[in-house]
């Protein structure tokens, strides 16, 4: 086991303890990016070799100069007896949507390419007081529009460290493949409609969708504002809840940041799951799609590797003294990713408007002869397939003669999805749950190229995350085994508003209860080469 493999808390602990140093850790995750990951993403990549194929590529920018002034930093600390907090050497690697001071931050799409931020977003900035070290940016899908992270308009694009002629999922593609990989042990991502449960679930680690607002969107470049999540991705529960515990709580900054108390969260990590409510919902254990055309409902069952790791999931958990409840009903997850569709794309477009070659960004080389055509040209070439798509739809959808029958109704399908959810988790309702238990995605890892260009397809990655997104509640998903090609299978456990700390401990029982299974000890291949 080297250094990099060694979990979040150990490192910090080890830290604090002088047992090793900062730059030691760092140095350690350094070799381990520069043996697996391969060339970082770039505009211009000429032609995908052999090579490439086999490799991560989870990086854009490893950012070493300045990683290594905060490990030292880290190390003075620790050297003059102050204690640099809870993250003591910890290295992250920040997904390329979250602004960080006097870096590249590019949201992965050509016309962000030369925008360096002028200020650090607030979770990274909280992760970095508490003694986190940022080792580099991660890619993504291009403004995080994606499941796959192939929409990155830097390439070669991230690959699954399990399989890598296969997708890490997206859009926090690069930061689940990273902590994987080894390459960091923890790495901030988002979450719009499981950006960070799909990643985590294809990836085979744990993956954080706090409650909104539970954590700050300051400096994190907006998709749809109304339900974009910042939140951990890790490779066990224990460092998610470390890693939430810094990042959480009201920030003047952000508006809609929450100004609930945070609660300890790796306290109530080992208190189990004695006497907890888990329900199973048939809702989730099918996929829905309707047709386009004619609006029908064709309803397709989930592979059966994927219901039954979820189904032993709750037997373990029963074994350990949760309840598990049977049948919950939650009618209303089949209409998430079409009112999805409509919310992000409005709130996309909205939020896409301030890239205009002027402010920031990257204007026209090309001559022009008047500004309409400066914000043209701009636009056209800055702008990838997926940003370009989602504004004409973001647009039409939202126009005044069809806004009743798109935008307003999907308002109307989120209230709805909410009612299920709080009918479920009532105090004193007919079911009264901690939490559901489901699977976190309909698939494993697909193949690169696979659905990559049907963007309603892709979507339904997202069928069985996105109903916490609308509900804005809190879910997780962690590992919960491996399907008969070896790729990782993600179970998620969705609470009610601020229940991360339930949620985590339910995650954690779980890990206690399945430590012994083989799967728990085979690696992503490509740490073994
Ligand atoms: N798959 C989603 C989309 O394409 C993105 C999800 C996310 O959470 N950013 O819109």
């Amino acid at each position: 086991m080297e250094l990099c493999d060694l979990s979040a808390y150990e490192m910090s602990r080890m830290v604090r303890q002088r047992e090793v140093s900062a730059t030691e850790i760092l140095h350690s995750c350094l070799e381990r990016i520069a043996r697996v990951d391969g060339r970082p993403g770039s505009l211009t990549p000429g032609e995908i070799t052999e090579e490439d194929r086999q490799r991560v590529h989870a990086f854009l920018n490893v950012t070493g100069e300045r990683a290594l002034q905060q490990a030292q930093a880290i190390d003075q600390k620790i050297a003059t007896g102050e204690d640099p907090g809870p993250l003591a050497g910890v290295p992250v690697a920040v997904k390329d949507l979250f602004c960080v001071k006097d870096t590249l931050t590019t949201a992965a799409s050509r016309i962000l390419s030369n925008f360096r931020a002028p200020y650090t977003a607030t979770p990274v900035a909280r992760m970095e007081a508490a003694g986190a070290v940022t080792i580099g940016k991660v890619n993504l899908d291009e403004f995080a529009y994606g499941s796959s992270n192939e929409s990155s308009a830097y390439q070669p694009a991230p690959r699954n460290p399990w399989d890598t002629s296969r997708v890490p999922g997206g859009s926090s593609g690069g930061g689940a493949a990273a902590v994987a990989a080894g390459e960091a042990p923890l790495s901030i991502g988002t979450d719009t409609s499981g950006s960070i449960r799909q990643p985590a679930a294809f990836c085979g680690v744990v993956g954080l969708k706090p409650t909104y607002g539970r954590v700050s969107r300051y400096g994190l470049i907006a998709f749809a504002s109304s339900i974009d999540s910042p939140g951990p991705i890790a490779r066990d529960v224990t460092d998610t809840a470390l890693m939430l515990q810094t990042i959480a709580g009201v920030d003047p900054a952000d508006a809609t940041s929450a100004a609930v108390p945070v609660d300890d969260y790796l306290a109530a990590l080992e208190q189990g799951v004695k006497g907890m409510r888990i329900g199973l919902s048939p809702d989730y254990f099918r996929i829905t799609f309707f047709d386009p055309e004619t609006g029908e409902a064709d309803q397709q069952p989930l592979p059966a590797e994927i219901e039954i790791a979820v189904r032993r999931a709750a037997e373990v958990l029963r074994g350990m003294g949760a309840e598990i409840i049977e049948d919950i009903p939650m009618p209303n997850t089949v209409y998430g990713i079409p009112a999805y569709f409509v919310v992000s794309r409005v709130e996309a477009a909205s939020n896409l408007h301030r890239y205009d070659g002027v402010k920031y960004g990257v204007r026209t080389s090309e001559p022009v002869h008047d500004l309409r055509q400066m914000y043209r040209k701009s636009r056209g070439q800055g702008f990838g397939r997926q940003p370009k798509l989602r504004i004409l739809m973001g647009m039409y959808v939202s126009a005044a003669q069809y806004s009743e029958q798109y935008y307003n109704r999907a308002l109307k399908v989120r209230t709805l999805i909410r009612r299920d959810f709080d009918a479920v988790f009532d105090r004193t309702g007919q079911y009264r749950l901690d939490a559901l238990l489901t699977p976190t995605t309909p698939t494993t890892a697909f193949p690169m190229g696979a659905v990559y260009g049907n963007s309603v397809l892709m979507q339904y990655a997202d069928q069985l995350t996105v109903a916490a997104n609308h509900a804005g509640v809190p879910a997780v998903s962690v590992p919960g085994g491996l399907d008969e090609q070896s790729l990782p299978i993600g179970i998620q456990f969705i609470g009610s508003d601020y229940s991360e700390a339930k949620i985590l401990r339910i995650g954690r029982s779980y890990e206690l209860g399945t430590q012994d299974e083989p799967w728990r000890g085979i690696k992503p291949s490509a740490v073994c080469v």
